[in-house]
């Protein structure tokens, strides 16, 4: 029976759909693989009813995909975001499920997350949220089975609401069952900072490899916020210069160059954590989505998916793009951006590192045993710069964009395992 292929209607699934067909026919992946990977193995959808602080029960939905089993238990995040739904959900395990086995880290892939504003939700309404999303999806998470993981509006608080409400219902603690967590409760150091990390480390690599000094090039940063503001951090380290930075309040350009600590001390005094009201030398407010289009070397887009679009690809002035959110350079984008000669290093290549640092959390939780940020960053920036240059190697010598390269590594290490592993007899 020929393939037949899958289609959506939401952009995030129809995108990884796209690029899954497209890498598997140039692989000459067999029919059957292509059908079993291009569905999730399991999709739950829960309703949440939550007593809201006035009194009232509000009911909101939430959902759990597990993408892929084949290569080790679920993993990744859940986002709390009016846009969630199961497709957007099932598109985001997708990407984790390539994500994982790029890296070559033993997980498939797995997302969550539930429709919601969480700005306009108190602390214990989002306490009683959260717990009830952990017990909703209790019976398919474990440390074995489905890990969750911080993603977009959610962080070290509710990673450790959703461990201590599943332990409670156990009446064990279960550390490894999620990561993320804060320091002081099982989390592990250097995790906070692991996706910037990795994001850094891409882009010193490819200016390393394209024969661009490091020091003073120049860097454009959408999205200030964890994984941004890191990123940001590092590469500041190496004498790279940050000219621009942009969140919800705005951008923020500097042809000469932000004072970064100074962006993030402002950010971290704000009661609202953003850059509002941040000032500096030469620094010049701009409308927020102008940012991306001002001159750089580098645009790392940190934020949400789709901000680099059919409307202002073409006005791209950076040569390379570095992904550092999910999704945020859409399939038309990235063909407009191509046809400029500018080089896109694909989010699940680029923000590998925090997955990569969830890894190095589980690991020891299961071994009750915990490392110095010195001791993780030695290893987590290693295996991004091998994971960059499979990836670059594989686009030279096959002459392949470099989206196209990672897809074609990662399906090929989740096909393999899911031949060995077989159906039932
Ligand atoms: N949410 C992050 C991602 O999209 C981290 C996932 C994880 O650590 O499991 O990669």
């Amino acid at each position: 029976m020929p393939v037949k292929k899958r289609t959506s209607q939401n952009i995030l699934l129809s995108t990884a759909l796209e690029n899954f067909y497209g890498a598997a026919e140039e692989m000459g992946l067999d029919d059957d693989l292509v059908e079993i990977l291009s569905r999730p193995e399991r999709s739950l959808c829960v309703s949440l009813p939550v007593t809201m602080d006035d009194g009232s029960i509000r009911v909101f939905e939430g959902y759990r995909v597990q993408y892929s089993t084949a290569l080790g238990p679920a993993k990744g995040g859940f986002r709390y975001h009016p846009n969630v739904d199961l497709e957007e959900c099932e598109a985001l395990g997708s990407l984790m499920t390539w994500k994982c086995s790029l890296a070559g880290i033993p997980y498939g892939g797995g997302k969550g997350g539930i429709s919601c504003d969480p700005s306009e939700l108190s602390m214990p309404e989002k306490e009683r949220l959260t717990r009830t999303f952990a017990a909703r999806v209790a019976p398919i998470v474990g440390e074995w089975t489905d890990i969750p993981a911080p993603d977009v509006n959610t962080g070290a608080q509710e990673m450790v609401w959703f461990m201590d409400t599943i332990s409670k219902m156990r009446g064990r603690l279960e550390p490894g069952i999620v990561t993320g967590k804060p320091v002081s409760i099982w989390g592990s150091r250097g995790r906070n900072a692991a996706t910037g990390v990795g994001v850094a480390t891409c882009v010193m690599e490819l200016l390393k490899t394209e024969g661009v000094d490091v020091k003073g090039a120049r860097v454009i940063i959408q999205g200030f916020g964890n994984v941004g503001s890191h990123a940001a951090l590092t590469m500041v380290k190496s004498g790279a210069k940050i000219v621009g930075v942009s969140d919800v309040t705005g951008g923020y350009y500097a042809p000469g160059g932000i004072d970064i600590r100074k962006a993030v001390e402002h950010v971290n005094a704000n009661p609202k954590k953003t850059l509002e009201g941040f000032k500096g030398p030469g620094l010049n407010k701009i409308d927020g989505d102008d940012i991306l289009t001002q001159e750089t070397d580098v645009l790392a887009p940190c934020a949400l998916e789709g901000a680099v679009n059919a409307k202002n690809a073409a006005n791209i002035k950076a040569r390379y793009i570095v992904e550092g959110a999910n999704g945020p350079v859409t399939p038309e984008a990235d063909e407009i951006v191509g046809e400029k000669g500018i080089m896109v290093v694909p989010d699940f290549l680029a923000n590998s590192g925090g997955v990569i640092g969830s890894y190095f959390e589980w690991v020891q939780n299961l071994n009750g045993f915990f490392w110095t940020e010195e001791e993780y960053n030695h290893r987590l920036i290693p295996i991004m710069t091998d994971n960059f240059y499979r990836v670059w190697n594989y686009s030279r010598e096959y002459g392949e964009k470099m989206r196209r390269a990672a897809f074609l590594v990662a399906i090929k290490r989740v096909a393999d395992a899911v031949k060995m592993r077989g159906t039932f007899l």
